[in-house]
Formats: structure tokens, sequence, C-alpha cells
């Protein structure tokens, strides 16, 4: 989510005519997209933030600015820890990054943070905003902002407010105009993807007056004989992985307690939505997701896997799971690494607990964990995600995989990286330069944990790039 509002930061600053440099000393401006999720996030802020003090000695021009959720959650300490910041800004006016650069200009420092109560419901205007693509042939679609759910661990409601989910028709024009640029694959982002659309009815109910009752009727999304209020995220799905020219529609994160049959028969249904889904665990303890207010339990977590797995052929599975929250035990733990097991991910993201200021789980002092235990538990789970995403791509050797090319590997530069519909890089080394975004196939010849080696066997499509020829009337 911050890594796509960056991008968006980024084309309104192109747009007003600024041009982008990888090099910091030539910078006039520069801003700092920042992320709380984390504390290790939050530390490498301040310091980043410290390095630039010497840059805006030497060029008391430079504007520095700081935007995203640590923004949002620090606002006046950024400018009390850190004088030689410009503009702090937060999740809820990226679109005034512009107007803040220039009224900073003309007036001096400014904190403009809007708090999540302040927001419009409708949050139509999100997309229409300019956005620079870090990859031209691939885009980030925001379909909701906001989560309703309250994790003990997570800081995101504070930070980003409630669910508000954009309209139905906004994004499917959205899509279709993304796609006739040249885009082949799509990645719709929400808190919680699944829950999408559950605030429109509830805006509509809570309606005097308007078109309540005509779209209550449901006009639009027939429910086995029934006529639903609402489209569900599966709706959603259907429709954009049903444009034409769409080769690619990935979404995350779906929350396991909404994560429903109908998203499983839409992935298996639609050929451009990927075999590849992030279901988030958190924990394998039904004792510590009652804590979290995770609102599953492990056995209907595990249903919903192998439901997917029967239904979805192919499918690549990975997750997110804590380490160490307040008052896990040994036993605790083991039924974690016991889930991590059967579920067999093809890889996880794990985490070592870390108290976020604000949220409850931070609160819970008294049953914070040894740290030294903490570590040691992280790598007992790191052992056994290792070993379940490395037999998983061991079954991979000798297949042909469909794959998109990403460029050259970030390591070594001869070596082409491609990511495949499960989501799983492919290095091939290539004699020639194969354009960014290509289709290829490459055979798997090797696998590790992480990744797979493979050979060129085709190139199938390179990109198209549009070319925009002016219309002058006469
Ligand atoms: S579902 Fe839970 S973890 Fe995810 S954003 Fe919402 S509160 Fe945070």
């Amino acid at each position: 989510m911050n890594e796509h509002d960056s991008e968006r930061i980024s084309g309104l600053l192109e747009e007003s005519g600024l041009q982008r440099t990888s090099e910091l000393d030539e910078a006039n401006v520069i801003v700092l997209n920042t992320c709380c999720i984390r504390e290790n996030a939050d530390n490498k802020f301040y310091g980043h933030l410290g390095n630039l003090k010497q840059l805006k000695e030497q060029n008391p021009d430079l504007k520095i600015l700081v935007g995203g959720c640590l923004a949002q959650k620090d606002q006046d300490q950024i400018r009390e820890r850190a004088k030689h910041v410009d503009v702090v800004f937060g999740t809820h006016n990226l679109n005034r990054v512009v107007d803040l650069l220039d009224l900073s200009k003309k007036n001096g420092p400014i904190v403009e943070i809007v708090e999540p109560f302040e927001i419009e419901s409708d949050s139509s205007s999100y997309g229409v905003l300019p956005v620079r693509r870090e990859l031209e042939y691939a885009a980030w679609m925001t379909i909701q902002s906001g989560c309703d759910n309250s994790c003990a661990f997570c800081i995101v409601p504070q930070v980003r407010g409630p669910e508000v989910s954009r309209p139905f028709e906004d994004l499917v024009q959205e899509a279709s105009r993304i796609v006739s640029d040249g885009v082949i694959e799509i990645t719709l982002l929400g808190q919680n993807v699944n829950s999408y659309g559950r605030d429109i009815t509830t805006r509509l109910r809570s309606q005097e007056e308007g078109p309540k009752d005509q779209i209550l009727a449901g006009p639009h999304w027939p429910d086995q004989g029934r006529r639903r209020a609402r489209p569900l995220f599966a709706n959603l799905l259907q429709e954009i992985g049903s444009i034409p020219g769409i080769s690619r529609v990935r979404f995350t994160s779906p929350h396991p307690k909404d994560f429903k049959r109908e998203v499983i028969d839409v992935m298996a249904k639609t050929p451009a939505v990927c075999e590849h889904l992030h279901l988030p665990l958190q924990s394998g303890s039904d004792r510590i997701l009652a804590s979290m207010h995770r609102g599953y339990n492990v056995s209907k977590y595990l249903e919903r896997i192998h439901e997917a797995r029967r239904i979805i052929p192919d499918l690549a599975v990975t997750t997110d799971i804590i380490v160490g929250f307040p008052g896990e035990t040994e036993k605790d733990f083991e039924e974690t690494l016991a889930v991590a097991a059967e579920a067999e991910y093809d890889s996880a993201y794990t985490f070592v607990f870390s108290p976020r200021p604000g949220t409850e789980a931070s609160e819970m002092t008294a049953d914070f964990c040894n740290p030294d235990i903490v570590s040691e538990r992280y790598e007992r789970l790191r052992t056994v995600v290792l070993r379940s995403g490395l037999r998983k791509h061991q079954e991979r050797v000798g297949r042909n995989e469909e794959i998109i090319v990403e460029g050259p590997s970030k390591k070594n530069a001869s070596v082409m990286t491609g990511r495949t519909r499960q989501n799983k890089l492919i290095h091939f080394e290539s004699e020639k330069k194969i354009p960014i975004g290509s289709v290829a196939v490459a055979q798997v010849v090797e696998a590790s944990s992480r990744y797979l080696r493979g050979e060129l066997v085709e190139v199938l499509e390179t990109p198209k790039r549009k070319m925009r020829i002016p219309v002058v009337a006469v």
C-alpha cells in the first residue's frame, strides 16, 4: 500500500514539472514515504532523516517532505526531532503534496495531517491521481482503504482509518484504462480485500434519502434467486479478470475470516487470476489467535487452504506469521510450527512481534516474551518454512513456467529475472536482451527455497508500447 502511495506521490510531483533523479545530491526535493507497521522501519526512518541533515546544510533550498503512516502517527514529533524537515503530511492527504510543497516554499515548514474521521466516506477521487508506475507492464490498484478490524498488534486502523471501498464501476473503468495503456498485470490492494463493499451497504442503509431502496434491491448482484445489496470482492475479481488484454490479476491481502468459497471459485474459473493465495496466519495457536482478535481458528484456516488447493490447480500459498506475541508459550509456538508444516507454504513472511504504540498488544507488557526465546523460536520457524518452500520448488524442476520478464537480476546483470503466475522468481541466462514486460516460457532446472533457476524456452510476446498520436482539430 505504501509503495503504491509512493507511485502516486511521484506521479503528482512529476506532473507538477519536477523530474526524477536517482542521485540524492542532485535533488531539490526529497520525499520520504514512511511505514510504521514495525518498529524497525521507524528506527530506520529516523536514521535516514538524520543523514539528510548534512545535505540540507549544504543546500538550504533543498525541500524535505515526510509522508506516510509514520508521519500520520508521529505528526509534530517529526519536526521536533528533525527541524530540517519542511513538510509533514499523512496518508489521507497525499493528494496535497504539490500544494504543501509550494506552501512551504512561501511560508516555511508545515505539518498537515488529516485524521481518519475527517475524511469523506466517498473515496472516488482516490483513483484519479496521476501515478508514476515503477513497472510499465504492472499496476497496483487500491480497491479499499483503511480497516474495520481490530487485531491487537496492528496500528493500521489508527493510521489508515475505517474501511472505505471505492465504487465498483470506478474500479472497473480504471482497470480498463490501465489495460488499454499496455498494462498486463494488475494487483488489487486492500487491508482486507474480502470485505470489499461492506461499508457501501452500511452507508446506504444509514442514508435517509436517496437511491437507497433501488440500490438495496440489488439490481446488479443476483445471489441464488435473491438480490444482494452490494458487490462482493468475488464480483470485482471476476469483472477485472475478464477485461480483454489483461494477463494476470493478483490481490492482497484477504483476511482468513472473510475469505469465502465464492472467491476460490472465481480464482479457479477466471484464467487471468493468478494461482497464488497470500493468506496471513499470524499464529497457529487458537489461544493466541483469540488474544490477537483475529476472528478465526486454526481448523477454519486450514479448511480454507485445503479447499482452495483442491479447487485451484497448481495454487501457491504464502502467509505472514508473528513470533513472540505477548503470552505465547512453547506449546502455542509448537502449534504454529505444526500448522506451518501442515499448510506447506511456498513461502512465508515471518516477523518477531514488535509492540506498536497505541495498540492493545503494546499494553500487554507483563506477558512480553523473553527476546532470546523469541529469537530461537524465529529460527525454528524459518527452518520449517524454508524446508516447505524448498520442497514446493523442487516439485517444479523440469516444468515449463510462464513468466513475465522483470529485467536483469539485482545481483548479476547477465542474469534475467522473471516472475511466474505463482509469484515465484526464476533467474535465467539469456544472450539476447529481452524487453522488460515480455511474456516468456522458462524451464525450471534448479530449485532453492527462495527462487528457481531456469532456461529460457521461448519468448511468447513482447510488450506493446502505446504511442499517443496528438489529435489536431482542423
Ligand atoms: S485485518 Fe488486522 S492486521 Fe490486517 S490491517 Fe486490519 S487490523 Fe491490521
